[in-house]
């Protein structure tokens, strides 16, 4: 019940160390300058929080700055204990952080402490990585002269995060930014504010116990206009944003007005190409998991199945009867695989996509409406949907955030890739096949133009080894693994010259 939520969330605050954060009760209604926090489980209002305002975001950056400038002169390996202490105190709280996660944005229990688990995984990556920031050294065209390349901090890091991982994309750029020599300053989602704030909570106590400067790390709440003012301030040299490609078309302009860098995580449409020899059960699996995991809400979420026509009918078959199985509900009740959405809007646009997929020429294969006995009353809880389509209409091409899946049919590879890549976005893709050549040809440079192209595995649930994030419209940012340090750092190539002489590059003569 809502008393419950209440009751629960700010015992989990306290024991996160995140106070009392609410501004005054939540019967005190839409008081201006403060947010609202809500739980999707019933739609109920857990309190208000004091929103900041651009002025407050400039302070913020002014005290970052301040605090840049003290940690970009500790040493990187030093720096990394800082995250190391945050992934530390992530592990000792990972059940009251995912409880939480659960709450506030509605996942089920498992995917809650996935996402904890996910910050304590960057974590440790970022500690290894705090002593492998390693530039190149490069041969000199030019006697006694050696060519270097050095990764300096960069400054000034302004993250906004979008509400379906409200944790670990802050974790992602944060655990980078702060081993690179960085200071961040995080606008969350304004539907995830107290997650944010235990986060804020979490990684202020790492900085304490390791005597890092306390304004290193910084959470600015508020709405569109916080996210601006720190889009705008030119002394944040990186933002990076991740949510709506709607979002990311207001704020890339911005950046690159005042010549800033911009890492971009948009939306995705992503989808899987199943071939006549895959194994269908694995293929059946992974597809549902991608599907309806986080109620559809993940911007990896499979929303285009792209089936051969051979096994169109036995595919479509066996993802209907696996979807019968689905248990819809709170996301706090063990046996729910299928939560809330986020709110009454998501709602409204899935019932809409599936109305429009129908006009369209679709066959509703299964779900589709409103659960009406799931979950809490106040929550927005929907029966996943499986539209079988005639072609790849302009829904189809749309990202509809929510578990609705559309299933197109091809004849040959060269026709699946082609569908598979006739969309605006380019996160994440999948094939399921056991024919090696398909599978090279998926993942080669003719095959999906997606930043991520897995075999047999769904779209969703990345690890944090490999660089994350995709092409076209998702915007062209990697967070995370592999080399995706670097877009927090700044590059000096130096050439020393340890000769006598000074020969000109390029063998120029002057004088
Ligand atoms: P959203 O675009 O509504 O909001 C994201 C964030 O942007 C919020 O913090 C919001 O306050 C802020 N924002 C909105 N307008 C702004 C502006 N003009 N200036 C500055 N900040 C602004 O997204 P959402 O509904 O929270 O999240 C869902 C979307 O995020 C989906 O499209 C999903 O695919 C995408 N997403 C992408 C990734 C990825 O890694 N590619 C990860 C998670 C979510």
């Amino acid at each position: 019940t809502t008393l419950d939520l209440n009751t629960r969330v700010r015992q989990i605050l306290a024991d996160l160390g995140a106070g009392d954060p609410f501004a005054g009760d939540a019967a005190a209604g839409d008081t201006p300058g403060t947010l609202a926090a809500r739980s999707p489980i019933d739609g109920s209002e857990l309190g208000r929080l004091a929103a900041l305002t651009p002025d407050d975001v400039a302070a913020a950056v002014t005290r970052a700055q301040a605090a840049f400038e003290q940690w970009r002169v500790v040493p990187a390996p030093v720096r990394g204990r800082l995250v190391r202490e945050l992934g530390e105190l992530l592990r000792d709280h990972k059940d009251l952080l995912g409880e939480l996660v659960s709450i506030e944005a509605g996942k089920i229990r498992s995917e809650g402490l996935g996402e904890v688990q996910e910050m304590i995984d960057i974590c440790e990556f970022a500690v290894g990585l705090s002593r492998q920031l390693h530039g190149l050294t490069i041969a000199s065209e030019r006697p006694g002269h050696r060519m270097m390349e050095q990764w300096h901090p960069l400054g000034v890091v302004g993250v906004i995060s979008a509400f379906n991982f409200p944790v670990a994309v802050w974790s992602w750029n944060a655990a980078l930014a702060l081993v690179a020599g960085d200071a961040v300053v995080w606008k969350p989602s304004e539907k995830t504010l107290l997650t944010a704030l235990a986060c804020q909570a979490l990684v202020a106590e790492a900085a304490r116990r390791v005597g890092a400067p306390a304004d290193i790390a910084q959470v600015v709440i508020g709405d569109a206009t916080v996210g601006e003012a720190l889009v705008e301030d030119p002394r944040v040299p990186l933002v990076s944003a991740t949510g709506s490609t709607r979002m990311g078309r207001l704020v890339a302009p911005r950046v690159a007005a005042r010549l800033g860098r911009c890492l971009l995580e948009l939306g995705g449409n992503n989808a899987a190409v199943v071939a006549p020899s895959a194994d269908l059960d694995l293929a059946v699996r992974g597809i549902v998991f991608a599907a309806v995991g986080t109620a559809g809400q993940r911007c990896t979420s499979l929303r285009r199945v792209i089936v051969h026509e051979d096994i169109h009918d036995d595919l479509v078959a066996r993802l209907a009867k696996a979807y019968s199985t689905l248990s819809i509900g709170s996301p706090l009740d063990s046996t729910t695989l299928v939560g809330p959405l986020v709110d009454a809007t998501a709602a409204d646009a899935f019932l809409a996509a599936v109305d429009q997929a129908q006009a369209d020429g679709g066959h509703l294969v299964t779900g589709g409406h409103r659960a009406e006995d799931a979950g809490a009353s106040g929550g927005q809880y929907v029966v996943p949907a499986i539209v079988d389509m005639p072609a790849q209409t302009d829904i189809v091409k749309q990202e509809t955030f929510a578990p609705l899946l559309y299933v197109l049919t091809y004849r040959d590879l060269d026709e699946a890739i082609r569908l598979h890549n006739e969309v605006a976005q380019g996160l994440s893709s999948a094939i399921f096949t056991l024919d090696v050549r398909e599978a090279e040809t998926f993942t080669s440079a003719i095959g999906s133009d997606c930043g991520i192209a897995n075999v047999n595995i769904g779209t969703s649930g990345a690890e944090i080894g490999g660089a994350f994030g995709g092409e076209k419209e998702t915007g062209g940012g990697r967070e995370s693994g592999s080399d995706a340090w670097k877009a927090y750092m700044r590059r000096a190539t130096n050439t020393i010259n340890y000769s006598t002489e000074l020969p000109l590059a390029q063998g120029v003569e002057f004088g």
